[in-house]
């Protein structure tokens, strides 16, 4: 069938059905590398507006730090700029190897492999290392990345409530005759900043013989006293079979990811996980790049420290303003607002006050829980969020939100 008017129509209108919904994205067009401050326009054709960023995964400010960009340039000129291959062909250069190395040292694993994204990492790793005798438990708010991944995989999938110790718990027991159980979460849960309990998922793991894989994505870098991640901050390292990470977030920002854990798990990805065999190798620059992310955080936890201050700022800021967040200690902030329409309101009112902040509704977040998920930087400078904050408390006084709770607001403009 040729693309004919008839077809063109049908997804015409299905577009016009997400535009009526009021669920139609529209990208705003950064002309600066990314950092605190930002030069965006928005809307397209508008001549270009600096504003403070505040939604970045720009955790640790490395995204376009002088000396990660200084290594990526040397990097591109001693190792070149594509590989051309997939990793097991000709894609594999010595960097690919020291990378996983230190990686895997970082991590406190036994070994680790890349894949050009985590997404990749999660889409290749349960096929790769089970099968149709064994099963899947994952937290039913695990990121959309692991539930594609889940359903490429050929093993029994079943779920727990989010965070939720009793129901993993009956899980375990109702699954008990499985050859092998695979419980799975994310460390840090990027909508609403909560982390996973760590410390009881591997005591229940130990308990019923089962593994466990921690996607670690929005923790790799900053999470625990020196920033190996949720499994530092439960005292768990050593005890997770599996951790899934990328390094388009706090480290470094740019793209790739890996499965970092036990060395005949990370061997059964190499042999058979399918982004690993059949997408392109992690470009050297990129490489390059991660390995001075790695050098500048291995031993140093000032970035991830500053970061917890700016953090402990800005929820303390937020709180005494009267906005309601959703509790945590990570830095993920989510200014709650419940209605949708108010937090595209909102995070335009905050844009026209300099700051960049984007609304948040459903799907991307369960329906009646509208709201700006902020992202705390250590590239944030003390003046950025104290700026940040008054164009906050000064959009938040238009809306007459400020000290209402959840019900008054809802009560207000509907969720
Ligand atoms: C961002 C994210 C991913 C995807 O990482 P990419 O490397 O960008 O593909 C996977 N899992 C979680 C939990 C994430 O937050």
């Amino acid at each position: 069938m040729a693309y004919n008017d008839k077809t063109r129509q049908m997804y015409l209108d299905t577009l016009q059905g997400i535009r009526d919904a009021g669920l139609f994205k529209q990208e705003r067009f950064i002309h600066s590398p990314q950092a605190a401050d930002i030069e965006v326009e928005f809307p397209a054709g508008a001549s270009l507006k600096k504003v403070i960023n505040i939604c970045a995964n720009n955790y640790l400010g490395l995204s376009s730090h002088p000396e990660v960009i200084k290594a990526a340039h040397e990097g591109l000129d001693s190792r070149g700029y594509g590989m051309s291959s997939v990793r097991f062909i000709c894609g594999c250069q010595d960097i690919h190897k020291e990378l996983e190395a230190r990686i895997t040292e970082f991590l406190g694993t036994e070994d680790t492999v890349l894949f050009p994204s985590c997404m990749d990492a999660n889409a290749g790793v349960f096929e790769a290392i089970l099968t149709k005798d064994d099963v899947m438990i994952s937290d039913r708010l695990v990121h959309a990345s692991l539930i594609d991944g889940i359903r490429l995989a050929s093993a029994i999938h079943d779920t727990y409530k989010h965070n939720d110790m009793e129901h993993l718990e009956q899980k375990l027991q109702l699954h008990a005759d499985k050859r092998l159980k695979l419980v799975i979460c994310d460390g840090v849960f990027s909508m609403d900043g909560d982390t996973a309990k760590l410390d009881e998922m591997v005591a229940l793991c130990e308990k019923y013989n089962a593994m466990i894989l921690v996607d670690d994505s929005h923790s790799s870098g900053f999470i625990g006293k020196t920033g190996r991640g949720t499994h530092e901050k439960y005292g768990v390292v050593g005890k997770i079979d599996v951790i899934t990470t990328t390094f388009g977030k706090g480290l470094g920002g740019a793209s790739g990811g890996c499965v970092s854990g036990r060395s005949e798990l990370v061997e059964m990805c190499r042999q058979k996980a399918r982004p690993y065999l059949f997408s392109n190798t992690m470009a050297p620059v990129i490489v390059a790049g991660v390995l001075k992310v790695m050098d500048l955080i291995m031993h140093n936890t000032e970035r991830r420290d500053k970061l917890e201050r700016n953090t402990d700022f800005w929820r303390k800021g937020l709180t005494e303003a009267g906005f309601v967040l959703k509790e945590g200690d990570t830095p993920i902030v989510p200014v709650m607002l419940f209605n949708a329409k108010l937090s595209q309101d909102f995070s335009r009112d905050l844009f026209d006050e300099g700051v960049y902040a984007i609304g948040f509704f459903f799907p991307v977040v369960p329906q009646g829980q509208a709201r700006i998920r902020t992202q705390v930087s250590a590239g944030h400078e003390m003046h950025h969020l104290e700026k940040a904050l008054d164009a906050f408390i000064k959009v938040g006084k238009k809306y007459e939100i400020l000290g209402k709770t959840k019900q008054e607001i809802i009560e207000r403009y509907g969720n």
